[in-house]
């Protein structure tokens, strides 16, 4: 059953130095060592060409929230592609699953929240918010409020203006990015950023640069603010509990519009069904995508609250806007098949009550490692700070070397652990068990060890 057999791997790994482009990729290293290549998949494990099994701390890209293999979703896919592998939402049409999709989003959506607007990516989800935004103001006569307020080291996605309202510097400079009406704040990182202060007093305090922010531009410009409930792609922050309440206190004293990022939140990711379900954030728009398929197929969407389609639908006539795949037959029929588990299987509220806190609470026992400064999660999602020197928060000089190094010996241990920086994180399928969970720790351990044994051997000049 092995697939080397199928393949010759030298001969693929040529083929794929040769023409094929990789996301946010050094093309020049990746071709010099030659790309892994992952070839199957089942529950929480992949397999490389070389047969290697991984456990999969990250669910692929934080989306195979219900684990890999499932029959039902392929037989979903196959069955909407026999009956109707396409249609458009288009000129007065759309199609059943595309329907039923968007009615059980609005089930599981927050209350306020009954409309959603499909897209094919997170990206195309977050350039379709700022369409949005700005309509929304437009038609109630102030289209000058066009600003939108992210923050630093956000990740949105990597189109244009995803990009630009995501907060990633080395994006910025490859592209003449932000886009102008895109602005920044600091982003709620207390370990990075909160230097001696309580994590109560930094989360209201970087907070409130949102007011002051809006009071520096004008209202009259700040049209909205944007941000993920806990930035992934960032390295797992996690706002201290000031953060979230005083943002949206912030936002309603304004009357800015509230853009809530539920690329990776969304879908039982924190044990809620949403991100604003943890924090009891009112968003005006969620941007999902991500777990809304578990990744099985591409598909987004925003939704959107009750008091903008209000505008957008009575006030608006044409909004010139979509994708496509707006709302692919088979996609939706995935996405479907998708939610019909995660709910059927309690696997939100498994995470919420039980394998979430247990994975928790054996993630924090890593903080003894000599190796970690922090060890701090959420749900499913958990991170490692690597430091020097525990005691005075002090990191290995060239940040990223020591993260990588760790990553490498995660990999050599059979776990995909990821490193931002020297920050590792882990965003595992949510039907991982207490079994697993020991296994990830174990080997998320070992991995630590290695890499600090290591360390003496990386040059730190090069
Ligand atoms: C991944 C991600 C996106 C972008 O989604 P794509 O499907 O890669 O375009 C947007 N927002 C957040 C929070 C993400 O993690």
């Amino acid at each position: 059953m092995s697939s080397e057999q199928r393949f010759n791997l030298d001969d693929l790994k040529r083929a794929d130095a040769e023409h094929h482009l990789h996301p946010f990729t050094d093309s020049k290293e990746i071709n010099a060592q030659g790309t892994r290549v992952i070839v199957k998949a089942d529950g929480v494990y992949i397999w490389d060409a070389e047969g290697h099994k991984l456990l999969d701390g990250m669910a692929g890209l934080w989306c195979v929230n219900i684990g890999y293999g499932r029959k039902e979703l392929a037989e979903a896919a196959y069955r909407q592609m026999q009956e109707l592998p396409y249609y458009n939402s288009f000129f007065q049409c759309t199609t059943p699953p595309t329907i039923a999709l968007a009615e059980v989003l609005a089930e599981l959506a927050p209350a306020h929240i009954n409309h959603v607007f499909f897209t094919g990516s997170g990206s195309e989800s977050n350039d379709t918010v700022v369409r949005m935004v700005r309509r929304y103001w437009d038609l109630l006569g102030e289209s000058q409020k066009t600003v939108i307020i992210s923050r630093n080291n956000a990740y949105h996605g990597s189109t244009m203006a995803a990009a630009s309202l995501g907060g990633m510097k080395f994006m910025h400079e490859q592209g003449g990015l932000p886009l102008p009406g895109i602005v920044h704040i600091d982003q709620p990182y207390w370990y990075g950023e909160g230097g001696d202060s309580e994590p109560a007093d930094f989360g209201l305090r970087i907070a409130q640069q949102l007011e002051q922010k809006i009071l520096e531009l004008g209202l009259d410009r700040v049209a909205a603010f944007i941000g993920e409930p806990v930035q992934g792609a960032g390295g797992v922050i996690i706002p201290p509990e000031t953060y979230w309440p005083e943002i949206q206190r912030i936002c309603d004293k304004y009357g800015i519009l509230l853009i809530v990022d539920e690329v990776i939140c969304g879908f039982g990711r924190m044990g809620k069904w949403f991100g604003s379900d943890y924090y009891g954030i009112r968003a005006d728009f969620m941007p999902i995508a991500k777990g809304l398929s578990s990744g099985y197929l591409p598909i987004g969407g925003v939704m959107v609250s009750d008091r903008i389609t209000e505008v957008l639908i009575d006030k608006c006539g044409e909004f010139a806007h979509g994708y496509t795949y707006s709302g692919h037959p088979v996609a939706a029929a995935v996405a479907l098949a998708n939610l019909r588990i995660l709910r059927e299987e309690k696997i939100v509220e498994t995470v919420g009550g039980e394998t979430g806190p247990y994975l928790q609470k054996r993630w924090a026992e890593l903080a003894d490692h000599p190796l970690v400064g922090e060890a701090r999660g959420v749900g499913f999602l958990g991170a490692l700070e690597l430091v020097k020197d525990k005691s005075k928060r002090e990191r290995y000089p060239k940040v990223g070397k020591v993260g990588s190094l760790c990553r490498d010996m995660s990999i050599e241990n059979g776990l995909v652990m990821r490193a931002v920086g020297d920050t590792m994180i882990i965003s595992p399928p949510l039907v991982a068990t207490s079994t697993h969970i020991d296994e990830l720790i174990e080997r998320a351990k070992k991995s630590l060890d290695a890499a600090l044994e290591r360390i003496p051997t990386l040059d730190f000049n090069e």
